[in-house]
């Protein structure tokens, strides 16, 4: 088994050069090359051939290369079909904001969480994803759009909480200043709500922003489209919520997909109000996404504004996601998704490069 050395931190990679009998200063000069985003250790020009033909016998770059890509016809948004080193693919979304550009990355290929709205759940799960096969994901966007990229949001594919050890790895790499030194403050991580791994991310001490998919206001809905919440009822969920905030000084945010006729009703919205009122947070409501076989619709525009509204009135922010980078950065992950998002923008609508 190769050794998967875009994973190692730099001190790591320090240890492996000089414990295989290279000098150290050599570690820096490959640590260089790595963070350019060389792929193949030929192309370490500086690099002496006995050192090079090591690194070659022992270990690999892992890369993202880009198999499709779409650009949106009104906006910036950027969607990429990556494939790593394996030939497995992942998605990922660019979008440009005003105060800069944004990544939504994938985390696992496939899930294992079985959401039934999620057209990632439906297509099971492959395998989790390496730090490097995270921070390739980026630096490929980077590179191909010849940005540098400010904000990451853990939203694409899979469940970052179900792939722990390796997401934490890739927060202290992508945030470190020998890195791609992305503010750990600009990272936001989504997750189903996998409760004592939400402890554990708090006890990391990273102070990046949590945002957990709710999708509903008690238990018998939850458990309908949510098979986690079988295990982690909906107050267990919350107090952890509560506590990542007290112990990080980090406001979490909610999602909330609007399902037509099953989540979306004014008493349903005056139950969330009830469920939230203790807490300090944001509530994110997205109209579902249609994913074919779910036979779910997204609720119309009179329900949404009630929604919001009856949130409002019990003090609890909330924000129907409207525009396109949003919308795909909330739904990112659903590969076989036909809609892109609530506004009728189908992936025909994008321009293929
Ligand atoms: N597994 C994590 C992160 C990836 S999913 C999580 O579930 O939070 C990213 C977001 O997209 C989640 O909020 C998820 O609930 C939402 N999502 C999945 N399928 C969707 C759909 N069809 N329409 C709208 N949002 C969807
Ligand atoms: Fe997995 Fe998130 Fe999709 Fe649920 S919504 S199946 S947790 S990717």
């Amino acid at each position: 088994m190769k050794i998967d050395i875009k994973s190692m931190t730099s001190k790591e990679l320090e240890a492996f050069i000089t414990e295989n009998g290279f000098q150290r200063f050599r570690a820096a000069q490959v640590w260089s090359w790595l963070s350019k985003g060389v792929t193949d250790f030929d192309g370490m020009r500086n690099i002496p051939s006995d050192l090079r033909e090591f690194l070659k016998t022992s270990s690999y770059i892992s890369v993202a290369n880009i198999e499709n890509k779409l650009v949106s016809r009104y906006d910036n948004t950027v969607k990429y079909l990556f494939s790593f080193n394996d030939g497995e693919c992942v998605e990922a979304v660019v979008m440009s904001y005003k105060h800069g550009y944004s990544i939504c990355i994938s985390t696992q290929v496939g899930c294992k969480m079985g959401c039934t709205f999620c057209a990632t759940g439906k297509s099971g799960f492959s395998r989790n994803l390496n730090p490097s096969e995270m921070l390739a994901q980026i630096e490929s966007a980077q590179k191909d759009l010849n940005i540098r990229i400010s904000n990451i949001v853990l939203m694409g594919m899979g469940e970052p909480l179900d792939n722990f050890d390796n997401v934490v790895r890739f927060l202290r790499l992508v945030s470190s200043d020998d890195g791609l030194n992305i503010g750990i403050r600009h990272i936001t991580l989504s997750t189903c709500g996998i409760v004592p791994k939400i402890y554990e991310l708090a006890n990391q001490k990273l102070g990046i922003t949590l945002s957990v998919s709710l999708h509903a206001p008690n238990d018998e809905i939850r458990r309908q489209t949510m098979p986690i919440a079988k295990k982690y009822p909906m107050n267990e969920l919350l107090k952890a919520c509560e506590d990542y905030f007290r112990l990080t000084g980090r406001r979490v945010s909610f999602e909330y997909s609007m399902i037509s006729g099953i989540n979306d009703s004014d008493e349903n919205a005056r139950e969330l109000a009830q469920r939230l009122k203790h807490l300090r947070c944001h509530v994110n409501l997205i109209p579902v996404n249609t994913v074919e076989g779910t036979g779910y619709k997204k609720s119309n525009i009179e329900r949404q504004k009630s929604f919001v509204n009856i949130l409002a009135e019990k003090n609890i922010t909330a924000t129907v996601r409207r525009t396109l980078g949003s919308d795909i950065n909330a739904s990112c992950g659903q590969l076989r998704r036909k809609y892109l998002n609530d506004g009728g923008i189908e992936l025909g609508s994008f321009q293929q490069e």
